[in-house]
């Protein structure tokens, strides 16, 4: 149902009670008064103007955000629809020169793919996902509807900080909220940047000046202050396990898109060039940057020469086993005797999201220019299967049959049930790891990212709900399910 039709039925419902009760037509409420109303002590106008949602101060992001929210209720469903415009527009428009701006800034991922990301932002939905459930009977009607909460406290990752900002605020206003973000202290620059861009362009359409705020220099105490703000009522956290576990920790609702480790299956039953194909294509994509990126990979022993066959001849570049000891040697601390057999493996971060120039030298190889992706043999037990890694680089494992192959991938998948990968046409392996991986995106003969519409069907989101459930987070994932019910009455048959 379009958001027209909702305002129709909204409009149908408020007619029939006021016949019912002889009262005039109800006009829609008006939306409370910024101070008097919200629930929150603290004023609602605290400078915030001229911000266009930049603040040093994390209760003054909080409080602005909160006035906007309240304004944004009284734009209603129109006011939505053009900051979720608005949003997609820009972030397209804006794509190069901001894509550039967070690879200068983080120094992690590749420009095509940072510049790419923004290009998509217009494949997250909006407000038309807010479709009101109804039912009718012998006792008359009832609605369910999609309301905001009100402010949404957002902690965004340093791997695409302007993707999954936008796509935050275009998920979070949709459903009529406004958003406060704590972004990742080593991406805030431009995230700051892109989030003036947009409040400008919202003011100049709407008069809402800081729908979505942002903490300029943000810290763990912002992040703290942001999370106990009484105007902030739910969080949505995007990184890894350190964020997830703070977020669950402050005793608000947390919808939490937490970290991945994306085990890759290949059996014989798959098209050997086709899955080559796929798996460079995700693990290589911004670097393998990606949560729900191809991180390590299980080859069924039959096929598995016959992969990397397919592999070096679609351009990635194979590593012998010294060249992977040196490499691992450099991207890895290794401290003996902690966590298991190999001892505790750190990534090192200044191998993150590096181009895989970077990662041959320090393997001591020359890759031709253009090299997408580095690969070798290893262990199941190496630090490359192991660590959620966002390097170039897979390491291909092979594994005796389907059995062990599901249980490799689950032991590396770490139970986050984030993603998982198959390549294979035999529906009783495609079962056996949906089943047992039970990860929140179950790709199969594809590359990781048609689990987020790209090449497959669906949806576009940067922040995937994981430990909490939500899944690929959408407009829904913003809202409260509240219920009107008229009783017998209104049923027209
Ligand atoms: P990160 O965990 O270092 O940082 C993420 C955000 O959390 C940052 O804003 C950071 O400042 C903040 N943060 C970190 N520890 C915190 C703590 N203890 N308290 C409060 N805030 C804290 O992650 P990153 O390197 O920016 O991003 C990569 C990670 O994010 C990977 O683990 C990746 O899988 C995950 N990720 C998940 C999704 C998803 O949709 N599930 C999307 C993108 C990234």
């Amino acid at each position: 149902m379009s958001a027209v039709n909702e305002t129709l039925i909204r409009d149908v419902v408020a007619d029939v009670l006021a016949r019912l009760g002889n009262v005039p037509a109800a006009k829609p409420a008006p939306a409370p008064a910024a101070k008097a109303d919200c629930g929150c002590n603290r004023p609602a106008t605290t400078g915030a103007r001229g911000k266009f949602g930049v603040f040093a101060d994390a209760n003054e992001a909080c409080a602005a955000a909160h006035e906007s929210f309240l304004q944004l209720q009284k734009g209603g469903i129109a006011a939505r629809v053009k900051i979720v415009e608005i949003v997609k527009a820009m972030a397209e428009a804006n794509a190069e020169v901001w894509g550039k701006l967070e690879l200068d800034e983080t120094k992690i991922g590749r420009l095509d793919h940072k510049i790419e990301k923004l290009k998509i932002i217009k494949l997250v939905p909006g407000v038309e996902w807010l479709r009101p459930d109804a039912r009718s009977g012998d006792h008359g009607i009832t609605l369910e509807e999609y309301t905001p909460f009100g402010v949404v406290g957002a902690v965004t990752p340093s791997t695409h900080s302007i993707p999954t900002l936008s796509g935050n605020i275009v998920n979070i206003c949709a459903a009529g909220n406004a958003v406060v973000f704590n972004p990742h202290p080593s991406a805030a620059r431009c995230a700051a940047v892109a989030v003036r861009a947009y409040n400008e362009a919202i003011f100049r359409e709407t008069g809402i000046e800081n729908i979505a705020t942002i903490i300029e220099k943000p810290s763990m105490e912002s992040f703290n202050t942001m999370c106990k703000h009484e105007a902030v009522r739910i969080l949505l956290v995007t990184g890894g396990p350190g964020v997830v576990k703070a977020a669950m920790q402050t005793g608000k609702r947390a919808i939490c898109a937490g970290p991945g480790n994306p085990p890759v299956y290949v059996d014989d039953t798959a098209c050997m060039k086709r899955a080559a194909k796929a798996i460079i294509q995700g693990a290589s994509y911004d670097n393998n940057l990606l949560c729900i990126g191809e991180k390590e990979i299980f080859a069924l022993e039959s096929i598995a020469d016959k992969l990397m066959e397919q592999m070096s001849l679609n351009g990635a570049v194979k590593l012998t086993n010294a060249q992977l000891d040196a490499l691992t040697k450099a991207a890895f601390t290794i401290t003996p005797g902690q966590g298991g057999g190999c001892g505790h493996a750190a990534v090192n971060k200044d191998f993150i999201g590096k181009d895989p120039i970077v990662l041959a030298r320090a393997a001591g190889v020359n890759i031709p220019a253009g090299t997408q992706l580095l690969f070798a043999e290893t262990g199941a037990d190496h630090p490359f299967v192991v660590e959620e890694q966002m390097m170039p680089f897979v390491p291909i494992t092979r594994v005796r049959n389907l059995e062990e192959g599901v249980a490799r991938a689950l032991e590396a998948e770490h139970g986050y049930k984030h993603t998982s990968i198959i390549h294979s046409h035999d529906l009783e392996a495609l079962t056996a790891m949906g089943r047992s991986l039970d990860t929140t995106l179950f790709i199969k003969n594809g590359p990781c990212m048609a689990g987020l519409g790209l090449g497959g069907e669906g949806y576009l989101s940067f922040s995937i709900a994981t430990p909490t459930g939500e899944g690929v987070s959408n407009p829904r994932t913003f809202t409260r399910v509240r219920r009107c019910v008229l009783v017998d009455n209104l049923r027209i048959y």
